[in-house]
This record gives C-alpha cells, sequence and structure tokens, in this order.
C-alpha cells in the first residue's frame, strides 16, 4: 500500500556495527523499522538519539550479524519480527516467502526469494516509495555478491538475475560495506569499464571522507557488477580467455564466483 501523500517520508539510515556491517534503520515520522539488526546497541542508541518507537524487525537470513540483536530488541520494544519462512530463527513472528507481503511504517514490503548466500535467503523490495527501496542482505553487494554457503551457483545467480530486473532507480541497500574490493576484483575482470573505473574514483573518494558508499543503485550495479554482467563479451572473455564461446552464464557466474573467493 503506497503511503498517503501527506505522511512523513521514509528515511533510511546506515547504523554501522561489527567490522564492515550496516543494520538498516527505516522511520517514518517518529515510528521505525529495522533490517538485520546484527547487533541491538547501536539500534538501541538510535531509537533513543531520534526519540523513536521500534515496531518492525525485518531479517534476510539467519547468519548472527543479521539477528544477534533480534531477541534483545524485540523484548524491549514489543517490535513484530519478520523473516525467512525458510530459516530458523528465534524470535521471528512471522515467516516470508517469496510472492508474499509485509505492510510495515505504511509501506508495502514485497518478499523475493533469493536463495544461495543462505538457502532460505529473502529479500524485501519496497516498490511504492520514489525511488522504490531494496533490502537484500548478503545477496547482492554494491559491486559484488554474496558468497555461497547455501546454495548453487545456479540458484544463486537466479536471485541475483531477480533483483537485476527491479526498476534500475532502485535504491540497494545491502548488509555490508565491501565495496572497494569489489571493485578491485570488478576491475581485474573489466578494466576498460568507464562505468566501473569513474565508480572505483567516487567510491574511493567517498571512503576517504569516512561515507558509507551504500546505496548503490540497480542501474549503476548492472553497469558495473560483474555479477550481474554474466552476459557481456567482456566478462566472458576474461573468465574464458576468448577460447570458449559456448560456456554457458551459469558456469561464467561459478567460475567469476570462485575467482573472487580466492582474489587477494
Ligand atoms: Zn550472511
Amino acid at each position: 500500500m503506497p503511503s498517503s501523500p501527506d505522511s512523513p517520508a521514509l528515511t533510511v539510515t546506515p547504523l554501522p556495527a561489527f567490522n564492515d556491517n550496516y543494520l538498516w534503520l527505516l522511520a517514518r515520522g517518529q515510528e521505525a523499522a529495522v533490517v538485520d539488526p546484527g547487533d541491538a546497541a547501536p539500534v538501541r542508541r538510535a531509537l533513543d538519539r531520534h526519540n523513536l518507537r521500534l515496531s518492525a524487525i525485518l531479517v534476510t537470513h539467519h547468519h548472527g550479524d543479521h539477528v544477534g540483536g533480534v531477541l534483545d530488541l524485540k523484548s524491549r520494544t514489543g517490535a513484530r519480527v519478520y523473516g525467512p519462512a525458510g530459516e530458523q530463527i528465534e524470535g521471528v513472528d512471522i515467516g516470508l516467502r517469496g510472492g508474499e507481503h509485509a505492510e510495515v511504517l505504511g509501506a508495502d514490503f514485497r518478499v523475493i526469494d533469493v536463495p544461495g548466500h543462505t538457502a532460505g535467503h529473502i529479500a524485501y523490495f519496497v516498490p511504492g516509495e520514489s525511488p522504490p527501496r531494496l533490502f537484500c542482505g548478503d545477496t547482492l553487494f554494491a559491486c559484488g555478491c554474496g558468497r555461497m554457503f547455501g546454495g548453487t551457483a545456479r540458484q544463486m545467480l537466479a536471485s541475483l538475475d531477480a533483483l537485476a530486473a527491479l526498476p534500475p532507480s532502485t535504491l540497494v541497500y545491502c548488509a555490508h560495506e565491501y565495496t572497494l574490493s569489489n571493485i578491485r576484483f570488478a576491475l581485474s575482470v573489466e578494466p576498460a569499464n568507464a562505468a566501473l573505473r569513474e565508480r572505483a574514483a567516487r567510491d574511493e573518494a567517498t571512503r576517504q571522507r569516512g561515507e558509507p558508499t551504500v546505496p548503490s543503485t540497480i542501474g549503476l550495479e548492472l553497469a558495473t557488477n560483474p555479477f550481474l554482467r554474466c552476459d557481456v563479451p567482456e566478462v566472458r572473455a576474461s573468465i574464458t580467455h576468448g577460447t570458449v564461446d559456448a560456456v554457458d552464464r551459469t558456469a561464467i557466474f561459478a567460475a567469476l564466483r570462485k575467482r573472487k573467493d580466492n582474489f587477494r
């Protein structure tokens, strides 16, 4: 359900946690929600500082750095907890599957199944905001993607394809600040990609100022993220060294992911 024209805007703020996690704090007026609260402390501080009331907790997958603060926040605030129906996560009130919806802060959160990083991973797409928003946990990263712990290359690629099909203006809120190392890898695959080189310069400057490089957009990811570019001749050539034309895109994706796993 789109918010009414006179309701306050939805704000989204990164709360840094651990080494490189972002917990995403959403607010409309004084009502708040949080995505993937791996740690309760930074969320509690932000709620206190801005006098916000937490009404919802949204979880994308079961890893500890995404769920560690759920029970603490739930017991203190009574917030309703949404999470993937396909994973065992303590404290989840409403299990969600792809195609289902949750209404949070007056907005429609559409659930997309994105198995691969974990088997039951879900993402939340908010189409009614302008621009639309995507909370994708550890599936799509800025200029990269998550490691495959719970799925096959075919599943992970299908998950990334589903996210890549969202409107290009969609703001992409991933859960980690991995961007510069992802860009270094992307440049090793596509050294001549002008949009990627531009992004590298811009995001390096952003990090030098100590600011987050996220959110990015689906449009920027399509232009620069090698894992969304398995059909691009330069990416295919980098993997096959120009020798194998017939390699299917899943094999290209799997080889890219493996190369990234070993990239230093
Ligand atoms: Zn994870």
